[in-house]
């Protein structure tokens, strides 16, 4: 018999990868990286078709096809939400930024670096943001013309309560602006219900696609008075919109194979089921995984009812035998890949409810968990 240790279990995806169990970058199905293996002219019409139905069906997910456009951009999510903040933002505003976590921390430091106006109200990374303090911070500063949330904050994968943020701010006749990249296309978002300015995310994240651009979809209204707002080339949605507007092709060299995926990941999001769909598969990835979890021992950051299914943040096992980067390591060579925790307040670990997986990986994540405590010699998980 060989050593377990020199020879575990290995899982691989249909392509001979490890499983991504992390915030990103995600498994993607075989038939959408398949969807990858051609060249497009930017002008090619069948290029310029596919981001058109790219465009419009990003719109009706969150119910925008009639008030709202969608402008992508080129990079990471990070380049979409410093597009959207710099594009709707003038130099003459003020933004109110709501913060629970690295990401709410990552649009002051935009914000900082862009020269825009703006006051922060944080609360802890296991607490929502405070939706009253929002109103009394709204009423109380008639400066502020914007405020800026993360949907589900991906530090910890809190939820955060959307549709009040956006009650309260269109109450008080504020613009709203949300980082929804880790939960569009999984939890709803619905302008009819949820009145938002824009909106950003990426083709990675929930919808499956490979990375490489994000999107925003703004009100039309919104985006027509944003004429010169930004103060850089590239990240200058109005100028994207304008250029598309003019002839389909977008202003710089497109990703055209992170498009054609995204493409094949909204058909395959379609055939799910939409939102509905995929978000019963991430609950159901989720459920397993903190279920399982608890039965080893260990402790979720956060209690269920603030829990997105999207990322769980689990609490570093006291025992003295555990040590993450051994941790990471038995994972890995067993076919699964998680994530180090990003939390201030205290030691974890992350691991991830989203991309192309389903129960049957998350089940066997919980296996190779079990064995590689075992290797590691680990017997108290909890915290
Ligand atoms: C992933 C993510 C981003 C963007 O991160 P990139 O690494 O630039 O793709 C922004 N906001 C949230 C909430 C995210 O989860």
């Amino acid at each position: 018999m060989k050593n377990d240790q020199e020879h575990p279990a290995v899982a691989t995806s249909p392509d001979g990868d490890p499983w991504l169990l992390t915030p990103g970058p995600l498994t993607t199905s075989p038939t959408v990286k398949q969807a990858m293996l051609h060249d497009y002219g930017s002008r090619d019409s069948h290029f310029i078709d596919i981001n058109n139905r790219i465009c419009r069906r990003l719109t009706q997910i969150v119910n925008g096809h009639k008030t709202h456009v969608c402008v992508p951009v080129q990079g990471s999510g990070t380049f979409v939400v410093e597009a959207m903040l710099i594009t709707f933002i003038p130099r003459s505003g003020k933004v109110l930024l709501l913060v629970n976590g690295a990401y709410g921390k990552r649009m002051v430091e935009i914000c900082s670096i862009h020269e825009r106006a703006y006051t922060i109200l944080e609360t802890t990374e296991d607490l929502p943001v405070d939706t009253d303090e929002l109103g009394r911070q709204l009423a109380a500063d008639p400066g502020i013309t914007h405020v800026a949330v993360v949907h589900c904050e991906t530090t910890s994968g809190i939820l955060n309560p959307i549709e009040t943020v956006a009650k309260v701010t269109a109450e008080h006749r504020r613009s709203l602006l949300i980082d929804a990249m880790s939960s569009f296309g999984v939890l709803p978002l619905d302008t009819s219900n949820t009145p938002f300015n824009a909106v950003v995310a990426s083709s990675n994240k929930c919808l499956e696609g490979s990375p490489g651009m994000g999107f925003c979809i703004c009100d039309s209204e919104t985006l027509k008075k944003s004429s010169g707002n930004s103060d850089t080339l590239v990240l200058d949605l109005y100028s994207q919109w304008k250029a598309m507007e003019r002839n389909g092709q977008w202003r710089f060299t497109p990703p055209t194979h992170t498009i054609l995926a995204l493409g094949q990941a909204l058909t395959e999001f379609d055939a799910e089921g939409g939102v509905a769909g995929r978000g019963r598969r991430y609950r159901r990835n989720c459920e397993t995984l903190v279920s399982g979890m608890r039965t080893l021992g260990f402790k979720t950051l956060l209690p269920d009812a603030l829990q997105a299914p999207i990322i769980v943040t689990f609490l570093t096992p006291a025992d003295p035998n555990f040590q993450f980067d051994g941790f990471y390591e038995g994972l890995r060579k067993r076919g699964y890949i998680i994530y180090p925790g990003k939390l201030t307040v205290s030691d974890s670990f992350r691991i991830g409810c989203i991309g192309h997986i389903f129960e049957d990986q998350v089940l066997g994540l919980l296996d190779a968990i079990r064995d590689t405590l075992g290797v590691m010699n680990v017997s108290n998980c909890g915290p």
